[in-house]
This record gives structure tokens, C-alpha cells and sequence, in this order.
């Protein structure tokens, strides 16, 4: 039995899905956001909030630096909780070679109206006294870090403001044909189906080229001041052309709290939260190589999350398939945090037809269709073969 009527039902209630919500409730759209858990309980709870332009592709760079400049703009409204902190990012070089890479990266942002400056040894070194002696850095001021659970916590509460309805925890058994069924066997209907479930979407909307990617986070325990930015190697240069399935990478993040999250690891092939203490190992042995000081400080928790990557590693945002009401909004990877804002613009100008900030096309999921899905699922970036910051980035 139908119990209720939608114009649109957002399946998935982490930090994508509830920007979705709280967009289209803003455009005065009868909104439903479903979540089989609690808010922001899924990657949103497990990713390390780096909100940071990124500029693997001209597409990226671009959704990227738009959604940061969302979250600026949001910054005033966002609750104490959120943790909002225009910390920026230090993109480290280790020596010359990846010297050349912050010149490059410094042009590339430089270009895309994006300020960053480049560092001498010395001012890396009085930037940040714990780190080992190093050639350089990049330091982008406008990256910033937040919360992303309470964050999202935030965008739920404002679209339930705007009139939308969370219907938590249900978990959704099937969703076609403007038909969303519960587990509980309970049915709603709308016009528009948004799945936004991470790297879950695939349960509900077989045939999406989405591979589940796991990281390893540690966090340690209160040093303020210990590292005042968002830290990332470079190093990435000299292991691109790495054959394991497997990296880490050295990226460190500054709480609020006075706490440090330190990351990062990939993982394809990975289904279960559990910790690969192999890989936790390297991980912090790669932060010590940076911090030699990081050995002593006490770390109190380790978690794993999956990333929902695709084959571009560009989200998927818009229609999909025959299905006339069903829209996608995931597949955002390493980078879903950032650019949640960005996603639910987009997805709101391909439900509505309107001329978006950016151009959508990137990110539309026609540039897979379902036909040609089976062979893109399978075939997925090569173990091992990353893009250049996505290594290094968490
Ligand atoms: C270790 C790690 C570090 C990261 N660091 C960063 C970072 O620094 N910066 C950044 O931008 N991004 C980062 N990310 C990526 C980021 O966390 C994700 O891209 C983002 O959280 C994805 O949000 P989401 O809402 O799409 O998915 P999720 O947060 O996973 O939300 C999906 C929701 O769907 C719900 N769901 C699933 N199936 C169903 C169903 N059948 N019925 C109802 N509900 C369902 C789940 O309960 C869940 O709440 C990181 C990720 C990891 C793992």
C-alpha cells in the first residue's frame, strides 16, 4: 500500500543525500529523505573532511573549487559542531623533483583562479616545526576541514526546516518507477527517486560502474597545535607507477579538538570494515616519515570506510537508465565531503532542466548507460594505477 506521496524521495542520508534534501525541500519540491541508519552514519562518519580543490581533471578542478566556495558561503550558517576550519591544505615536497610538481599545481590553480602560494624550505619548516626537513610546499589557504557527520546532521535539520521528511532508520528494499518499497514492506511514491547511497547504490540500482574502495583512519588523542594545516604528500610522483592493489599515503588533518586524523589508504577488492593491519602499519609508518614526533603521541581509535569510486573517478549526478524517475547522486570517491554542495546544484539543474554554475555534463551517468555498464564495472581503473593527487589525498 501506498502510505505516501513525493515529489521527490532521496534514499541515503549522508552528506550528498542531504544536500540533495535539502536542495530540492528549497526549491519548495514535497521532499522524503530515507536512510536505513542513522544521518551521516555510513562513509559521511568515516571520511576525514578535507574540503579541498583537487585537480585531477579539468572537470574536478572545477566541481571541486565550486563546492568549496558553496561551503565558504555556507560557513556563517553551519552549527559550532560542524567544525568548519579554513585551515588550508600544505601539498608537501619531499625534494626537488616534486618541487617541479608544486610549480606545476601553483600554475594549474593559478590558472583556475584558485590562490595558493609556494613555500621555501625554510617557510615549511616555520609553517609547521614538526615536520622532518623538506624541499617545499604548496599551501592553498582557502582548503578547509569540517566535521562531516554533524555536517551533515546540519543539512538534514535545514531540510526538515524547508518542509522535508526523514524517515529513519528504514531501510529501502527496492526503488523503480516512481515506487519506493521498504524493508517493512511500507511503499512511498514520487516523482523523482535520488539514490545517494554511497557505495550501497549498487544493491538498489544494479549495473552502476561503482567499485567499493576502503580506507584506514587513525585518530589520536588531544595535542593542540601539534600541526596547525591540512598536510599531503606529493609523493606520489615516484610511486604512479606502483603494481600492488594496495597504497598509503602521508595526510594529516588538524581537529578542531586539538586531535590529528591521519590517513590515507586504498583498498579495492576490500568488502568488510574490518582493520588490514599490514596496511595500518605502512600508514603510520608513512606519517612518521613526515613527523618523526607522530610516534609519540597516543592514538585512541581506527576505522575503515568505503569510498564509492567510478572508472573516471568523477561522481554520478542525473538520470539514469529507462527509468524515467530515477536520478543518481553518488560515486563521489575521495571527494564526496566537498562536494556535496556542488552535487545537489547539480542535481537539481538536471532534474529541473535549468542552466546550472557548472556545466553538469562531466558528471551526467549517460556517459555510462546502463548498456554499457557491465563492461565498465568490470573493468575499473588498473589495481594500483592512480591519478596524480588522488594518491595522496584521503
Ligand atoms: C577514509 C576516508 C577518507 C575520506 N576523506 C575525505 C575527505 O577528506 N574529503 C572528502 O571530500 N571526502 C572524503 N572521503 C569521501 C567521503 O567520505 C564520501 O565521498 C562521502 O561521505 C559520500 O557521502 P554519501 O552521502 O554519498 O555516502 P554515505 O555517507 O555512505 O551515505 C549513504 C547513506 O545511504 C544509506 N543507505 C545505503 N543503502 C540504503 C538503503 N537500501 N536504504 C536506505 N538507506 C540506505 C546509508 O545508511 C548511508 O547513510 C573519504 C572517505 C573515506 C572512506
Amino acid at each position: 500500500m501506498v502510505s505516501a506521496a513525493f515529489d521527490v524521495i532521496v534514499i541515503g542520508a549522508g552528506i550528498v543525500g542531504a544536500a540533495c534534501a535539502r536542495e530540492t525541500a528549497a526549491r519548495g519540491l514535497k521532499t522524503a529523505l530515507v536512510d536505513a541508519g542513522v544521518v551521516g552514519g555510513g562513509a559521511t562518519a568515516a571520511g576525514m573532511g578535507h574540503v579541498v580543490a583537487m585537480d585531477d581533471s579539468p572537470a574536478q578542478l572545477a566541481f571541486t573549487s565550486h563546492s568549496q566556495r558553496l561551503w565558504r558561503e555556507l560557513a556563517p550558517q553551519l552549527p559550532d559542531d560542524a567544525e568548519f576550519d579554513l585551515c588550508g591544505t600544505l601539498w608537501i615536497a619531499a625534494d626537488d623533483e616534486e618541487m617541479t610538481e608544486v610549480r606545476r599545481k601553483h600554475g594549474v590553480y593559478a590558472a583556475a583562479g584558485i590562490a595558493s602560494e609556494i613555500l621555501s624550505s625554510e617557510e615549511l619548516a616555520q609553517a609547521e616545526p614538526h615536520l622532518r626537513p623538506m624541499a617545499g610546499a604548496l599551501r592553498v589557504p582557502r582548503d578547509a576541514v569540517l566535521y562531516p557527520p554533524c555536517a551533515a546532521a546540519y543539512l538534514t535539520r535545514e531540510a526538515q526546516r524547508l518542509g522535508a521528511k526523514l524517515i529513519a532508520p528504514k531501510r529501502v528494499a527496492t526503488a523503480r518507477a516512481g515506487r519506493v518499497r521498504l524493508e517493512d514492506s511500507s511503499e512511498l511514491a514520487a516523482g523523482r527517486i535520488v539514490n545517494a547511497c554511497g557505495a550501497e547504490a549498487m544493491r538498489l540500482t544494479p549495473g552502476l560502474p561503482i567499485r567499493k574502495r576502503r580506507g584506514h583512519l587513525v585518530i589520536t588523542d588531544r595535542y593542540p597545535g601539534f600541526v596547525r594545516h591540512q598536510l599531503v604528500e606529493l609523493g606520489y610522483l615516484k610511486s604512479a607507477h606502483s603494481t600492488t592493489a594496495d597504497s598509503v599515503a602521508f595526510n594529516v588533518q588538524p581537529r578542531r579538538t586539538g586531535q590529528l586524523l591521519i590517513g590515507s589508504s586504498r583498498e579495492f577488492g576490500a568488502e568488510q570494515p574490518d582493520v588490514n593491519h599490514a596496511l595500518l602499519g605502512a600508514m603510520i609508518a608513512r606519517a612518521q616519515a613526515y613527523l618523526p614526533g607522530i610516534g609519540g603521541l597516543q592514538a585512541i581509535r581506527v576505522w575503515t570506510g568505503f569510498r564509492a569510486a567510478t572508472p573516471d573517478k568523477l561522481p554520478l549526478i542525473g538520470p539514469w537508465g529507462e527509468d524515467e524517475t530515477m536520478f543518481l547522486a553518488t560515486g563521489h570517491e575521495g571527494l564526496g565531503i566537498t562536494t556535496s554542495l556542488g552535487t545537489a546544484r547539480v542535481l537539481m539543474s538536471s532534474m529541473l532542466g535549468e542552466a546550472g554554475e557548472i556545466d553538469p555534463a562531466p558528471y551526467l551517468p549517460s556517459r555510462y548507460g546502463p548498456e554499457a555498464a557491465d563492461n565498465i564495472a568490470h573493468a575499473g581503473p588498473p589495481e594500483g594505477a592512480m591519478s596524480a593527487g588522488e594518491q595522496s589525498h584521503a
